[in-house]
């Protein structure tokens, strides 16, 4: 038995199954992944954008260790020297305005979802207008914001509040208004979605419908920001300024946490004995937050996301060109979807038996989301790798038989290391 086998059947005894967990994945350095036997990938996925200055980069360990040693937890009832500092940071490079801490995404929407009936009150306007294909968050509120009802499934009934508009369809989220709306939530990018960016007209639409009948406009940031698409937050690929902002995944660099952004209009909203959390905002965690905002600047990875991106995107462009089940290429920065005509998971699939790890998303698309510091090198690698895949798979679409049967993780591509 290896030991990747020992793992997943101690997995399968003792955690419950709300993921279908592929490799056991046991050591990481950049955008380089090893598995429990050794075998090693480049990993495109950076734990769904989470990584995003790359795994176990010296400076954030060393932010971490330092203030494990130093100070772990205090409450909330305390000041922690950390948080005023990450506060300060995120605000300036946002809305200005205050920040709340917490510890994911889906904690972060929970937080903008209270914040706007809390302001609407008043006025009994309590109703958030949310988009088809979006993802929010797994908490019931947030998966009532999700426009996708497989997430839904089985969870009725369901709070109320919550109204669905199209994506993309400034008309269609017109019609959603009502005398009770308080806020629109929406993604610059959306990710589970498929990575779908949002048209300029309707980003910038929105922002004017909301000025013209008072409501909040609020962006969920949690995959879409910290550098993702080349910029701090996605929105500031547009002209707006949204009221406020959620971020989780690549704020800590894979420590958890979560926080919401919110303009100086919304910065005094929630107050003591409103919303609080145990754990938002330790000192470990915004000491890990501050030191990916601190990387990021200093070796330029917003310009790399850019360059790199665009090197990808044009490299993946041409593998698109020479395979039909290959419908188009898009994105911002890196996060880039290869958007098929058929289900993506078998792709994913044989990608990772070549060693790069992605993630088929929204049923047809592959989604890649690298670290920010990949190199322009890995980034040709992966490339390849998309385009032999590409190749193997179209053989094997093409003669179907026992003989082609995908050998499930034999890794034959893979170097051992
Ligand atoms: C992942 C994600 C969330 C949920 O974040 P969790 O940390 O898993 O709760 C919310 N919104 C978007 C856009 C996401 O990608």
């Amino acid at each position: 038995m290896s030991e990747q086998s020992d793992i997943k059947s101690l997995h399968a005894q003792y955690v419950m199954p709300t993921y279908a967990p592929g490799l056991a994945l046991v050591k990481g350095r950049g955008a380089t992944v090893w598995d429990a036997d050794g075998n090693k990938y480049l990993d495109f996925l950076a734990g769904i954008a989470v990584t995003n200055v790359g795994h176990c980069h010296p400076r954030l360990v060393r932010a971490i260790s330092k203030q494990t040693g130093r100070l772990m937890h205090v409450s909330n009832l305390f000041y922690n020297e950390q948080q005023p500092r990450l506060a300060e940071a995120l605000a300036k490079r946002s809305l200005g305005g205050k920040c709340f801490f917490c510890n994911s995404g889906a904690e972060a929407n929970e937080a903008l979802i209270k914040l706007a009936r809390l302001w609407g009150h008043a006025e009994g306007r309590y109703e958030i207008i949310t988009m088809r294909g979006s993802f929010h968050g797994r908490t019931l509120a947030t998966l009532t914001a999700t426009g996708q009802p497989k997430v839904q499934k089985g969870f009725d009934p369901l709070p109320a509040g919550f109204v669905l508009a199209d994506f993309n369809d400034l008309d269609s989220v017109r019609a959603a208004v009502t005398d009770k709306t308080v806020a629109v939530l929406v993604e610059a990018v959306q990710g589970e979605g498929g990575v779908r960016p949002a048209r300029p007209d309707f980003i910038e639409g929105l922002q004017a419908l909301c000025r013209k009948k008072n409501l909040l406009l609020f962006v969920d940031e949690v995959q879409s920001g910290i550098g993702r698409t080349g910029h701090w937050f996605a929105y500031q690929r547009y002209g707006v300024e949204p009221d406020a902002i959620a971020l989780a995944k690549g704020l800590g660099g894979g420590f958890p946490i979560g926080a919401v952004v919110a303009s100086p209009k919304l910065a005094d909203v929630l107050q003591p004995g409103t919303h609080a959390t145990t754990f938002g905002g330790t000192p470990p965690a915004c000491a890990a937050a501050l030191a990916v905002i601190r990387i990021i600047e200093e070796e330029a990875l917003l310009e790399n996301a850019t360059k790199t991106g665009e090197m990808f995107m044009e490299s993946l462009k041409k593998v698109a060109a020479k395979y039909s089940f290959i419908r188009e290429v898009r994105g911002a920065g890196l996060m880039i979807g290869l958007v098929l005509n058929q289900p993506a998971k078998e792709l994913e699939n044989i990608l990772r038996e070549h060693g790069l790890i992605t993630l088929a998303t929204a049923e047809t698309v592959i989604r890649f989301l690298p670290p920010l510091n990949v190199t322009p090198s890995e980034v040709r690698r992966a490339a390849k790798i998309v385009d032999r895949a590409c190749a193997e798979w179209q053989k094997r679409l093409s003669n179907p038989g026992p003989d082609d049967e995908p050998a499930r993780f034999k890794h034959l591509q893979l170097t051992k290391d």
